[in-house]
């Protein structure tokens, strides 16, 4: 397991958060306090009744890494474990690993998963610290969500979209970001999913420090203002001043709790280039990044890593092995890890496999249109 070195400085608790706003009719949403054992795990027990179609369980500590280590359905069964996950080539879900005092876990991801019978489940996490011991009597909050949802075909995702600081008084800006959310509409709509979006302000930092690491508590304070079914995205000038990345997701799954890893952020200015004005191309190609990276966070990876030697854990997602391989079987692929650009533009990337459509439509903020 790698665990970057700037996550290892001590964080600083994270400011209570009350909601505002009661969940809507086909989610709901549970929260309680927990203990890890003396063995530094903990377990969640998850009430499933008739009618829901799928969960999140996120867990917050303050006291190390928190990560998930199996499932158990209704009848004791173990369902995923980590540890046919945690060396493998194949990603399921981040859960399983511990870099960050979030972990968010969701069920079922894949159509393969099969339906979530009625019953009680078992979730078993644990808290580790940084050097991988487990941590004993580490305190977790946990946040349950599951959703009611007869059609796992059709869906609506609402998505509140955050100006860092300063960000929304430019016009430009501005304009580009809602051209991109219309392609990001496009995209989504074909395979069933409706966004439903609004904007706000914050006081977040343009440069967006956090975005790698995922622990800054000004991410979950500007989350007070989110609806309990909202994701949310941040439009910053660039991702810690690197000139290359376009977007950052929280996680794979993200959470719908407000914490300190609710977020996907955009850079606008790596995509309108040096000369700093949007082309016509460049906000096509922002409103993709925007579908790719709220992407991950419903939980989809991509289809195969820019090593070719790592791939997601969906079958209908060529396993390629080789860049000119990859390129063509999975290039205009919406998850593809880069964008195929020449003097003329960048290849268009708007395609899901039944697979990758079925993680989204799992995902728990999905929800009944
Ligand atoms: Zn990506």
């Amino acid at each position: 397991m790698w665990v970057p070195t700037w996550l290892l400085a001590c964080h600083p608790p994270a400011p209570h958060t009350t909601p505002t706003v009661s969940e809507p009719p086909d989610l709901a949403i549970d929260r309680w306090s927990d203990q890890a054992n003396r063995s530094g795990r903990w377990t969640a027990e998850i009430e499933v009744e008739v009618g829901v179609r799928a969960f999140q369980l996120t867990g917050t500590t303050d006291d190390g890494y928190a990560a998930i280590e199996e499932l158990r359905d209704p009848w004791g069964r173990v369902v995923v474990r980590w540890q046919d996950w945690f060396y493998g080539d194949r990603s399921l879900t981040d859960a399983f690993f511990a870099y960050n005092r979030v972990v968010v876990f969701d069920w079922p991801i894949r159509p393969v998963d099969g339906e979530l019978m009625t019953g009680t489940w078992t979730v078993v996490g644990d808290v580790i610290d940084a050097g991988y011991y487990y941590v004993p009597r580490a305190n977790v909050d946990l946040t349950l969500a599951t959703k009611r949802d007869p059609d796992l075909a059709r869906s609506t995702v609402a998505v509140r979209i955050l100006w860092a600081e300063g960000v929304g008084d430019d016009p430009d800006v501005v304009a580009a970001v809602e051209g991109a959310v219309v392609r990001w509409k496009e995209v989504w709509g074909v395979y069933g999913i409706d966004l439903v979006e609004r904007y706000a302000t914050s006081h977040l930092d343009p440069h967006m420090p956090w975005a790698w690491r995922g622990d800054d508590p000004s991410v979950e304070e500007a989350s007070a203002g989110k609806l309990d079914d909202e994701l949310q995205v941040v439009i910053g000038e660039q991702v810690r001043r690197d000139d290359y990345t376009y977007g950052v997701s929280g996680g794979i799954p993200g959470s719908i709790e407000r914490t300190t890893a609710t977020y996907v952020v955009v850079s606008w200015l790596v995509h309108a280039g040096i000369d700093g004005a949007f082309s016509e191309d460049e906000v096509r190609l922002m409103g993709e990044t925007m579908a790719h990276e709220v992407g991950h966070y419903t939980g989809m990876y991509h289809p195969v890593e820019s090593s070719y030697a790592a791939w997601d854990a969906l079958d209908d997602t060529p396993e390629c092995t080789r860049r000119r391989e990859c390129e063509d079987a999975l290039g205009d692929n919406l998850m593809f890890p880069y964008s195929i650009c020449d003097a003329t533009g960048c290849l268009v990337t708007d395609q899901l496999t039944s697979d990758q459509e079925g993680v989204m439509q799992r995902y728990v903020a999905a929800l009944p249109p």
